[in-house]
């Protein structure tokens, strides 16, 4: 098959400028890019090639000679299997980022920001749940222009330095840098008369007032999404998602550990020795619990079903109480007696009465008797 002209392929004259020659081929290669050609990519994928030929040759000025000497014959020998082998997604590799890729949509529409609001709850809001307004500064979209920036009644045009495509490629040799149109700043189009509410931003500071819905069980981490409520997309583009990041305050009396919740409970030295009932705070009220007769500090009970159903299922946890015994303070003359006297009456037999105590004074002996050894 004949080989087309270089200059016609590229759509020039003969006399055409190496700039000429650049921005043609440019023009070109856009046009046969893959993403803008789902309809039939191989014939694209043809088309560039013969392009890029064109180009590698008609940009080299010894090549360029050669082929107005000489015509494709001129050439050939430049292109040899090395270069047929190249594949395709070799090719746009080698031009890196002319293309702009899919990272920014077209028009300089992108998706607005992600934005976190940090909640702060009590505890019993975090395990019952609860509903809570809160205020977010926020981008939206203007709705004096809705969000295109352009005065009512008029529209952006396309912006003549990228003609439309945001970026603009700077030629280093072969290599180009892209960079963002620094006229419409990577919009793709210009607004000529500005919307007077956003100065043609297109979205404008407000404080949102939203409802949040907390559901029971939630704790610290864990976040609610509420779906396109962050900032505005630039262009007109889908607004971002607000995450509300929950942070569960401290409670003076529970500590919370997943689903399980624990407390401190003090008990009298009276109720400790001889054992009784005493009342324990659960988040849903007070509650009995039995202390068996000689119960020491350190002691757990477990409330079952009495901590946090978890917010992603789950078994309800328990409520721990640990025990712990109180000395008893500010005595008078007579308690001091009678301490004194259950003191001696204990004193009698200790090691039956306290056998921690002993046991602990026997381990330290024996560990001074090693010592001294
Ligand atoms: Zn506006
Ligand atoms: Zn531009």
């Amino acid at each position: 098959m004949a080989k087309e002209d270089y200059y016609k392929l590229l759509g020039v004259d003969r006399n055409a400028s190496e700039a000429e020659l650049k921005k043609s081929f440019k023009r070109l290669a856009m046009k046969f890019h893959p993403d803008r050609n789902k309809d039939d990519p191989e014939q694209a994928e043809i088309k560039f090639k013969e392009i890029k030929e064109a180009y590698d040759v008609l940009s080299d000025p010894q090549k360029r000679a050669a082929y107005d000497q000489f015509g494709h014959e001129g050439v050939n020998a430049g292109f040899g299997g090395a270069r047929g082998a190249e594949g395709f997604s070799d090719i746009f590799d080698m031009f890196g980022d002319i293309f702009g890729g899919g990272r920014q949509q077209r028009g300089g529409v992108q998706r607005g920001a992600d934005l976190r609001y940090n909640l702060e709850l009590s505890l019993e809001e975090a395990v019952h749940g609860t509903e809570t307004t809160i205020k977010v500064p926020v981008l939206v979209a203007c709705g004096e222009c809705g969000g295109s920036g352009a005065r009512k009644g008029s529209s952006p045009v396309t912006c003549q330095t990228c003609h439309g495509h945001g970026q603009v490629r700077m030629q280093q040799g072969f290599f180009s840098v892209q960079q963002t149109c620094p006229t419409c700043r990577g919009a793709g189009k210009q607004i000529k008369d500005p919307c007077p509410k956003c100065y043609g931003q297109g979205r404008v500071q407000e404080t949102k007032t939203l409802s949040v819905k907390i559901p029971p069980g939630v704790d610290t981490g864990d976040r609610i999404r509420l779906s396109g409520e962050g900032e505005a997309g630039a262009g007109g583009g889908p607004a971002g998602d607000l995450y509300v990041q929950v942070h569960v305050k401290e409670h003076p009396i529970f500590s919370r550990d997943g689903a399980n919740l624990s407390c401190e409970v003090p008990i009298s030295f009276p109720a400790a020795c001889l054992g009784g009932e005493i009342e324990v705070p659960t988040l849903d009220g007070k509650v009995i619990l039995k202390i068996p007769p000689e119960t020491q500090t350190g002691k757990m009970f477990r409330l079952r079903g009495k901590g946090v159903k978890p917010v992603r299922g789950g078994i309800t946890g328990d409520l721990l109480c640990k025990i712990y015994v109180e000395t008893p303070v500010h005595l008078t003359k007579e308690q001091k007696a009678l301490i004194e006297k259950l003191g001696d009456s204990l004193s009698g037999d200790g090691k039956k009465h306290s056998p921690q105590e002993h046991g602990f004074m026997d381990s330290v002996k024996n560990f001074f008797d090693k010592l001294t050894g």
